[in-house]
């Protein structure tokens, strides 16, 4: 029997339209984990042995107020943040592998008319909306802590953190605003982490092993954060050298203050590099040559956070990448940060300003303590009349940029750059780096 040739290439082709695996079937990272994480939530509530955060098991008390985060005229962070964060999880669901794909795409096309990848993405928050004003409960910052916590009743749980490792993403996404900012901080900034031989340099030059701070330059010595303007940033960076290593800062003078133990971080959160059981008698002997000493001298960063620390996982997270600086994790920050811009000017909503202002960098608790790509972004400062009526009133553009962004660093959307420089740049994040010898994922194996 004859079939006329269009029929033959018909079922030909519908054969492999059914058959052929999809992209998304046939892709490594087939699909992808994102978590959308609102700043704050609770109040800082007093006493701090109540209501505080970085619960230490060492002491068995909070070492740090909660922090309810930014407000301005009318406003307050942990609001508008949450409000921001339903509306890009809303824009996600779309993608997820249960969305209206077509839906999403649609969205897509108003960046680009050329193609792009089909992804899937699951979207989880890593909160629930805000306590109302008002609140009478006990404990009301209990669903918002970052670190986890030992309730009234002796029960360990979890805080942000640990819930973000949870979900095993891919990437984080933590949208935060400021009340006021420095002068020179315009706009929106990326909140990075710089990696451990950075860091480790700090370590070095307070021993007196290193005697020039020659290797303190570059982006990320020139945007260290400063807490004051008293002190130098470099100051502030052997500060957080210091806290990062040894679990106390230092004063101006570079002395050790002793009184001011910040804790283990990395046994804060539930995740595989913590220390073994049991890990609190030693390090509450401050035991000289550990990590768990508080000696410049003698410390010795070992153990499964360290080596961690020292990975190469860790490097492409934070070290250098398609920004020149703060590796996957800035590109991100920033990228996001672009595609806000893009959508806010392309709705009418421009602030004339798009370049991404200048990053905030530090020893920041999520970009350090998840395994995921951290894209955390200052959106800007409710004090300025501009950056808070943006936050307030275009939400939806925020959203959108916000949505767009993340699914281009998953799957690379190609957009018209032209020549301005301020255009998202569209290229998606080198996830498949991210896989040891036995082709496990270091996203997959946060928790094991
Ligand atoms: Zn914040």
């Amino acid at each position: 029997m004859h079939r006329p040739f269009w029929i033959s290439v018909l079922s030909a082709s519908l054969a492999l339209f059914f058959f052929y695996p999809s992209p998304v079937r046939d892709r490594e990272f087939p699909e992808y984990r994102v978590v959308i994480d609102p700043g704050h939530g609770g109040e800082t509530r007093f006493p701090v042995y109540m209501h505080g955060d970085r619960f230490d098991t060492v002491t068995g008390g909070y070492l740090e107020l909660y922090r309810e985060g930014a407000s301005g005229p009318g406003v307050r962070e942990h609001l508008l943040m949450y409000a921001i964060s339903e509306k890009v999880v809303s824009l996600l669901k779309d993608a997820s592998p249960e969305g209206k794909y077509g839906k999403f795409h649609d969205l897509i096309a108003g960046y680009t008319d050329k193609p792009s990848s089909r992804v899937a993405i699951r979207t989880i928050m890593s909160r629930p909306a805000s306590i109302g004003p008002g609140d009478r409960s006990a404990d009301p910052n209990s669903e918002y802590r970052l670190y986890d916590f030992t309730d009234k009743n002796g029960t360990v749980r979890k805080g942000r953190i640990s819930i973000i490792n949870e979900h095993r993403p891919h990437l984080v996404v933590s949208l935060h605003c400021a009340s006021s900012g420095p002068q020179d901080y315009k706009g929106m900034s990326a909140v990075i982490a710089p990696s451990y031989n950075f860091l480790y340099n700090g370590l070095l030059y307070l021993r007196g092993k290193k005697r020039k701070s020659s290797f303190f330059k570059g982006p990320l010595a020139e945007n260290w954060f400063c807490e004051s303007e008293d002190r130098s940033n470099f100051s502030w960076f052997l500060n957080d050298s210091s806290l990062y290593f040894l679990c106390h800062p230092i004063d101006e003078d570079h002395v050790q203050r002793f009184d001011r133990y910040k804790g283990y971080r990395h046994n804060m959160v539930q995740w595989k590099y913590g220390d073994r059981a049991g890990w609190e008698i030693p390090a509450g002997h401050n035991i000289k040559g550990s990590h768990y000493s508080r000696e410049l001298a003698d410390f010795r960063p070992e153990g499964p956070f360290w080596e961690r620390e020292r990975s190469r996982f860790e490097k492409y997270r934070r070290d250098g990448g398609p920004e020149g600086y703060g590796g996957d994790n800035a590109y991100a920050g920033n990228e996001i940060i672009r595609f806000i811009q893009h959508s806010l000017a392309k709705n009418g909503a421009g602030t004339g300003n798009r370049k991404p202002g200048k990053p905030y960098v530090s020893v920041w608790a999520v970009p350090v303590l998840v395994n995921a790509i951290s894209a955390y972004i200052e959106l800007g400062y409710l004090k300025r009349r501009e950056d808070r009526n943006i936050m307030v009133q275009r939400q939806d553009e925020i959203a959108e940029g916000v949505a767009v962004g993340i699914y281009s660093l998953l799957a690379g959307i190609r957009l018209d750059q032209g020549d301005d420089p301020w255009m998202p740049r569209g290229k998606r994040i080198d996830l498949d780096r991210y896989r040891d010898k036995s082709e496990k994922s270091y996203f997959d194996s946060v928790n094991e």
